[in-house]
């Protein structure tokens, strides 16, 4: 593998106080003109972010084990990111794809096509944010099946717009006082490996859901079935070996469109391209957001050309969708990824959590599992002997790294999972470092 150059010093440094004084002012502005529905888990404020460090406005230098929730993959400025943004942006910030077309558009439609599986004619359509690209997965969907049904899972997230947020399923604080949703989206079981009956195989959790689908929604009347190969704000919950080739099987019988939603899981992140081809599965359509662009807002829709193509022109669009910059970005990072190998380092990445981790799982009796795939993995906290949620061991241990320079996120339906999503380009001595602090705070907590 390539060694990275970095433009900052890859160690974890805290200067007097974390908040530090810049910080401190500037959430004092903040508390005055920012709305507070919209919340931060770090105190401070970003000065300079590259590799696994974010160095903020007061000197600190924190250890970033979250990537900004999986997005920048390859680093925040990322050279090849940063040049073709460059580039770009001296050229034209904007013509509306709708309007004058670009070639950087047609380019990362090609690309997508290229890295997605499955060996048949693939098209792509480019928005701006994850929740767009589902909501437009959806709207595809219904046209190419005229039906109207849209299945999806517990403990999934799909985004916050007003029909995606009907398939997140989380309330607090997703969905809290939002409603009305949109209609025609139904809930069922996922597989949870952790959660369900022992020894459950994927090809029954499969069963467990499908039977619903068919006795409750009705097969002829389902659009898509739409799922994360591993969910993401839920809990990074891994579904049983075969239950996602049961989901695709049940789709291509029924005639519904199987939909993956790779935004978190995507593009890398997992150790493979995508996370459905750690078991083969080559889905109907894919959508694509976070780890896309090195940090800029894109996202797609990519998968066959003739479920693209049902949908009649000028039905999907938006003024923004495929912007130039965000297009030149996305072609930067999937070219870093290529040459910096980086599914190689995602699957390092997860060989090292396992290492550093395991032994303070066992040794404490408060982390129920391990799991995940690269660089997409999370502890489940739970109190010991059982496998009762403890969501305040996971907010202490997420406050106590914070407060040691680490920053690290929490997730799952219960919010006892901490998961780690580090930038696949931080280097193995900074992610040793995060993960001792991090092993600390579990021993702490299970003090
Ligand atoms: C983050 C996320 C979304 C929503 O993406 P936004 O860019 O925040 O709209 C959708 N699906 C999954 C799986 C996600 O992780």
């Amino acid at each position: 593998m390539p060694d990275i150059q970095y433009r900052l010093e890859q160690v974890r440094r805290i200067e007097g106080t974390l908040p530090g004084p810049r910080s401190r002012e500037l959430s004092a502005r903040r508390q005055e003109a920012v709305a507070s529905g919209v919340a931060s888990s770090v105190p401070a404020y970003a000065a300079d972010v590259d590799g696994g460090i974010v160095l903020d406005v007061d000197g600190n230098q924190l250890v970033d084990l979250g990537s900004g929730i999986a997005v920048t993959t390859v680093g925040a400025s990322a050279p090849a990111v940063v040049a073709r943004v460059k580039e770009a942006v001296e050229h034209f910030t904007h013509t509306c794809f709708m309007v004058t077309p670009y070639e950087g558009y047609v380019a990362v439609a090609e690309k997508l096509a290229e890295l997605t599986p499955g060996d048949f004619p693939k098209k792509a359509a480019l928005f701006n944010s994850g929740s767009e690209a589902v909501e437009n997965a959806v709207k595809i969907a219904r046209v190419h099946t005229g039906r109207q049904a849209v299945v999806v899972f517990d403990h999934a997230y799909h985004g916050r717009t007003n029909m995606t947020l009907a398939m997140t399923a989380k309330v607090m604080p997703y969905k809290q006082g939002f409603g009305p949703f949109a209609g025609e989206v139904y809930r069922v079981p996922v597989s949870y490996p952790f959660r369900d009956p022992e020894g459950m195989t994927g090809a029954e959790a499969a069963r467990r859901a499908l039977l619903q689908v068919e006795k409750q929604v009705g097969a002829g009347n389902v659009a898509a079935v739409v799922i994360e190969p591993i969910q993401g704000e839920g809990g990074f919950i891994v579904p049983a070996e075969g239950f996602l080739p049961a989901l695709s099987q049940w789709c291509t019988d029924n005639g519904a469109v199987f939909v993956v939603d790779e935004v978190q899981a995507g593009v890398a992140r997992t150790g493979a391209w995508f996370a459905v081809d750690h078991e083969g599965v080559v889905p109907d359509l894919i959508t694509v957001a976070k780890g896309v662009a090195g940090g800029m807002p894109l996202s797609g829709v990519v998968g066959r050309a003739e479920i693209m193509d049902s949908v009649h022109a000028g039905g999907l669009g938006g003024t923004y969708g495929g912007n130039p910059v965000a297009c030149a970005a996305a072609l930067g990072a999937l070219e870093t990824i290529e040459e910096w190998d980086l599914i190689a380092r995602a699957r390092r990445v997860e060989e090292i959590i396992r290492e550093e981790l395991t032994p303070v799982a066992e040794e404490t009796g408060i982390v129920g599992e391990i799991r995940g795939r690269g660089g997409m993995m999370a502890l489940e906290f739970v109190l010991p002997g059982g496998k009762e949620p403890d969501a305040d061991a996971a907010k202490a241990i997420a406050a106590e790294c914070l407060a040691q320079g680490v920053i690290i996120l929490t997730c799952g339906t219960f919010g006892n999972i901490v998961r780690l999503l580090p930038p696949l380009v931080i280097g193995e001595d900074l992610l040793r470092d995060g993960l001792r602090v991090f092993a600390e705070a579990i021993r702490h907590a299970a003090q």
